[in-house]
C-alpha cells in the first residue's frame, strides 16, 4: 500500500523560506543565494518525507510565492501588461506578476482564497491579446534531480480545468476557448516529467465544487484522454479535495487516470458511492490524515475507511494520503515544548502527518495488531476526559440556548424608533474600529510581553493611545467614534488570550500567501469568558468624549475561521460557545453604558463551504451564532457588524437574518456596485458602504468621496446610509489616515448640506 501526501508546507520550520525572500526583495540577498536556501528547503522536505516511511515525496509543491502562479508562469499565460517585464531576469519577472513592478507602474496579479481555506493565491488572467509562451518551471530538474538523490518523485500540477475555472477572463473574452492552447502545454509538461517518475499527481479540486462549468466538464474526458497519453505509461493521479466529488463522481472516474485521490476528510461521506462506480484498472488513494488542521488523526476511525476500501477493491489498490496539501498546518510539533502536555500529545503538524501516513499503513499491514494503535486510542481518551475539554457549566449553558436567545426583543422597524435616542445626525460618520498601530504602541506590547513594563506602565501606555485616538477623532468631527484597538495585536487572538479554551503555538505558523505567514490561536478545549475582555478600555475611551464611542469585538464566526478549531466537536458548537462567550461581553458592555456594540465578521463569507448543500448548514449556523453573540441588549442599543468582503450577492438573505442594526462592507474597490444587490433584496437596516480603500496609502479626495455617497444615495435612503472606510486603519500611518477621514467628513458635511436643500 503506498502512501504520500499531496504536498509539504514550504516556508520552512524557521520561516527560512519567508525570510530569505524578504530579504531577496530588499535587495540583501542574491538571486543565487535565494535559490540555493529553496533548493536546501525542498531537499530537506524530501527528507522528511522519505524518513517517515513515505512512498513518494512531492515535488512542485514548493514555490517561492504561489503555485498558481507557477502553474501560469509554466503555461506562459502572461498578461499583456507586463510585456515590458519579459527580458528581467526570471526571478525578478515572477515576483513582477506576484508583486506588482513598482518601477514601471504595473499592478500585480489579483490575489484571492483558495477555495474555502485562509491560503491566497494569484488570479491567472485571460487576456484576448495574452501571451501564451510556454515558460520555464523548475519541475522537471527537481524531479530529475529528487531521482538522482535516490528519492521517488511524485511531481504535483494544478490541473487544467481547475485552473482554467479560477482564471479571471477580461471581458469580452471567453476563456474556456483558450483550453485548446492550454492543454498541449500539459500535454508537454507531462512529457518531460514522466521519463523521471512513475507518478504524476494532477490536481482538480474544482471537482469538488459547483463551479465547472457544464461546457467545460464535457470536455473532460477528452482533455483526459490526452493528458493520459502525454504520460507515456507512467500513472497520472487525478486529485481531487476540499470536499467529495459529488455530482463531478461520473468524470473523476471516467477520466481515464490509473489513481483517483478522494479527500477522506471533508468527503468521508462518499467513501461508498466512489467504490460502488471505481472503474477494475483505477486505484484509490485515501486522504485520511487531514491537511487542514494541527491534530493527530483518530487512527481507528481513519483504518475502518481503509479497511472498506481494501475488503471491496483490494488492498493493491489503495493508497494512503493526505486529505489536501499539508501547506494549510504548521510545519513541526516538536517545536512546542511549551504547550501543556495533554494538548502537545495530541498535536500533529506536517513533519507528524507524514509520519501518521506511514504508521497508518502499517498498522492496517499488521492486521490491526499495532502498538501505534493502542497507543493512538489512549492518546485520544486523555484528551477527551481531560476537565478543560469538557466543563459541565459550559456545556449545560450550551445545550440550553434556545430560539429566545437568538432574536432581539423586537423587530428592526421597532428597534429603529427605540434608537432614536442616539440623536445621531443624517450620514453618521465613523470607522471600523482600529487605527494606526503606530510604533510606539508595538514597542509597548512587546516590552510589556517580554516582562519589560509593569501591568500598571502597559496599562498608562495603552491609555494614552486611546486619549490620543479620541482626541483626533474629535477634532476631525466624527460623530460615533472607537478607543482605536491600540491593545489588540490581532483582533482574533486579542481574545483567543482571555478565553478559556484557547492556546498559543510558538512556532506554528502557516503562508497565507507569498512570505506572508499566520499564526492561528489553536481552540482545544470548552470556550468560556473568565472576565469582562474589553469594558474597561471602552469606558476608558468613553470617559474622554461626549460622543458615543463603539464598542468593538470579534465575532463568533471569525474567531472559529481564524483559529484551529478542536475535531473531536462540531465546528457549529465550538461557534456556539464563543457566541456565548461575546454575548457575555457585549451584554457587560450595555450594562457600562456602552450603547454602540460593533460585533465584526470579516470571516463570515470565507468559512462558507463549497457546495450549496453545505453552504446553507453552514450559514444558518454561523448566523445564530451571530444572533447568539449579539441579541442580548436592549431595543435601544444599536448593534453593528462588519464584513471585509464584497461579494454577498448570494449571501444577502443570509446577512439580513443576522438583524444587525447597522452593517459596514467592503465596496469602494468595485465602484459601490455592490450596492444593487441591496436594493434589489430590499435589505431593510442600515448600511455604511467603504467609501475608501484602506488597503492603499492614496489619500481620496473629497470630490471622489461625494460621488461615491451620491452613487450610494441613488441605492440606500439616506435615513439609513452611514459613512465610513473600508475597514480598520492599523496598517495604515497617521499621515494617511488624519487626512484621508478629514476628506471623508469634508465630503459628508457636502452631501448633508445638498440633501438638506434637496427635501427643502
Ligand atoms: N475592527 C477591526 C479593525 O478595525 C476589523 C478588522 C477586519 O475587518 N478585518 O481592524
Ligand atoms: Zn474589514
Amino acid at each position: 500500500m503506498l502512501t504520500h501526501i499531496l504536498g509539504f508546507p514550504s516556508i520552512g520550520k524557521q520561516r527560512e523560506l519567508k525570510q530569505a525572500l524578504e530579504s531577496f526583495w530588499q535587495n540583501k540577498l542574491s538571486a543565487e543565494s535565494l535559490l540555493e536556501i529553496s533548493a536546501k528547503l525542498k531537499k530537506h522536505h524530501w527528507r522528511i518525507q522519505k524518513d517517515a516511511g513515505l512512498d513518494y515525496v512531492t515535488i512542485g509543491d514548493f514555490s517561492l510565492y504561489d503555485r498558481m502562479l507557477d502553474m501560469t508562469c509554466m503555461l506562459g499565460a502572461i498578461p499583456p501588461r507586463f510585456i515590458p517585464c519579459l527580458d528581467d531576469r526570471p526571478l525578478g519577472r515572477y515576483f513582477s506578476l506576484a508583486r506588482g513592478d513598482g518601477w514601471r507602474n504595473i499592478p500585480a496579479l489579483e490575489m484571492t482564497k483558495w477555495f474555502d481555506t485562509n491560503y491566497h493565491y494569484l488570479v491567472p488572467e485571460i487576456d484576448a491579446g495574452g501571451l501564451w509562451v510556454a515558460g520555464e518551471h523548475p519541475m522537471a530538474e527537481d524531479t530529475k534531480r529528487a531521482k538522482e538523490l535516490g528519492f521517488s518523485p511524485k511531481p504535483a500540477l494544478i490541473g487544467p480545468f481547475t485552473w482554467l475555472t479560477l482564471a479571471k477572463a477580461r471581458s469580452g473574452v471567453l476563456k474556456w476557448s483558450r483550453l485548446k492552447e492550454v492543454v498541449p502545454v500539459y500535454e508537454k509538461l507531462l512529457a518531460r516529467l514522466a521519463p523521471h517518475c512513475d507518478c504524476i499527481q494532477i490536481e482538480e479540486p474544482v471537482l469538488c465544487t459547483e463551479f465547472l462549468p457544464s461546457k467545460a466538464a464535457r470536455q473532460f474526458h477528452d482533455v483526459y484522454a490526452l493528458l493520459n497519453a502525454a504520460c507515456g505509461g507512467k500513472k497520472l493521479m487525478l486529485t481531487t479535495y476540499f470536499g467529495p466529488l459529488a455530482r463531478n463522481l461520473e468524470l473523476a472516474v471516467a477520466s481515464g487516470c490509473a489513481i483517483l485521490h478522494i479527500d477522506m476528510v471533508r468527503g468521508r461521506e462518499q467513501l461508498g458511492a466512489v467504490l460502488a462506480v471505481l472503474p477494475g484498472d483505477m486505484a484509490l488513494s485515501l486522504g485520511i490524515v487531514d491537511g487542514r488542521n494541527i491534530w493527530k488523526s483518530d487512527y481507528a476511525k481513519a483504518l475502518s475507511l481503509v479497511e472498506q476500501a481494501v475488503s471491496e477493491i483490494g488492498g493493491e489498490r489503495v493508497l494512503l494520503g493526505s486529505s489536501c496539501s499539508l501547506l494549510h498546518c504548521p510545519v513541526d510539533a516538536a517545536e512546542e515544548k511549551a504547550l501543556p502536555e495533554h494538548i502537545r500529545n495530541r498535536m500533529a503538524f506536517a513533519v507528524q502527518k507524514c509520519a501518521e501516513l506511514a504508521t497508518l499503513r502499517d498498522i492496517h499491514e499488521s492486521g490491526g495488531n499495532h502498538a501505534a494503535l493502542a497507543e493512538n486510542m489512549a492518546i485520544l481518551r486523555t484528551a477527551t476526559v481531560h476537565p478543560d475539554s469538557h466543563i459541565k457549566a459550559v456545556r449545560q449553558r450550551s445545550a440550553s440556548v434556545t430560539s429566545a436567545h437568538l432574536a432581539r426583543q423586537s423587530a428592526y422597524s421597532k428597534r429603529r424608533a427605540a434608537q432614536t435616542w442616539l440623536n445621531l445626525p443624517l450620514l453618521p460618520t465613523t470607522t471600523i474600529g482600529s487605527f494606526p498601530q503606530t510604533a510606539a504602541i508595538r514597542k509597548a506590547r512587546l516590552d510589556y510581553r517580554k516582562g519589560g513594563m509593569t501591568d500598571a506602565d502597559y496599562i498608562a501606555a495603552i491609555k494614552n493611545e486611546i486619549k490620543d485616538c479620541i482626541e483626533r477623532q474629535e477634532k476631525l468631527g466624527l460623530d460615533v467614534l472607537v478607543h482605536g484597538e491600540a491593545e489588540r495585536n490581532d483582533m482574533v487572538e486579542y481574545f483567543g488570550q482571555q478565553l478559556g479554551g484557547f492556546c498559543f503555538t510558538r512556532n506554528g505558523w502557516v503562508q497565507s500567501y507569498g512570505s506572508r505567514c499566520v499564526k492561528p490561536p489553536v481552540i482545544y478545549g470548552d470556550v468560556y469568558r473568565k472576565r469582562p475582555m474589553t469594558v474597561d478600555w471602552i469606558l476608558y475611551a468613553q470617559s474622554l468624549t461626549q460622543k458615543p464611542v463603539k464598542g468593538m469585538l470579534t465575532g463568533p464566526v471569525t474567531m472559529l475561521c481564524w483559529s484551529f478549531a478542536r475535531d473531536d466537536m462540531e465546528r457549529s458548537d465550538v461557534c456556539k460557545q464563543i457566541a456565548l462567550a461575546i454575548r457575555d461581553e457585549v451584554q457587560d458592555l450595555e450594562r457600562a453604558g456602552i450603547r454602540i456594540i460593533q460585533i465584526d465578521e470579516a470571516a463570515l463569507r470565507e468559512g462558507m463551504p463549497l457546495t450549496r448543500f453545505e453552504a446553507e448548514t453552514y450559514l444558518q449556523w454561523a448566523v445564530d451564532a451571530f444572533r447568539l453573540a449579539s441579541s442580548g441588549v436592549e431595543d435601544s442599543t444599536q448593534i453593528h457588524t462588519h464584513m471585509c468582503y464584497s461579494e454577498f450577492n448570494a449571501i444577502l438573505p443570509w446577512i439580513a437574518k443576522m438583524d444587525a442594526d447597522v452593517i459596514s462592507i467592503e465596496s469602494s474597490r468595485s465602484g459601490m456596485k455592490l450596492l444593487d444587490a441591496f436594493t434589489e433584496f430590499h435589505y431593510q437596516a442600515e448600511i455604511g458602504p467603504g467609501v475608501y480603500d484602506i488597503h492603499s496609502p492614496r489619500i481620496p479626495t473629497v470630490e471622489e468621496m461625494v460621488e461615491l455617497l451620491r452613487k450610494a444615495l441613488g441605492h440606500i435612503p439616506k435615513e439609513r446610509l452611514w459613512v465610513n472606510p473600508d475597514c480598520g486603519l492599523k496598517t495604515r500611518q497617521w499621515e494617511e489616515a488624519y487626512p484621508a477621514l478629514g476628506n471623508m467628513v469634508a465630503a459628508v458635511l457636502r452631501v448633508r448640506a445638498y440633501s438638506a436643500q434637496s427635501s427643502k
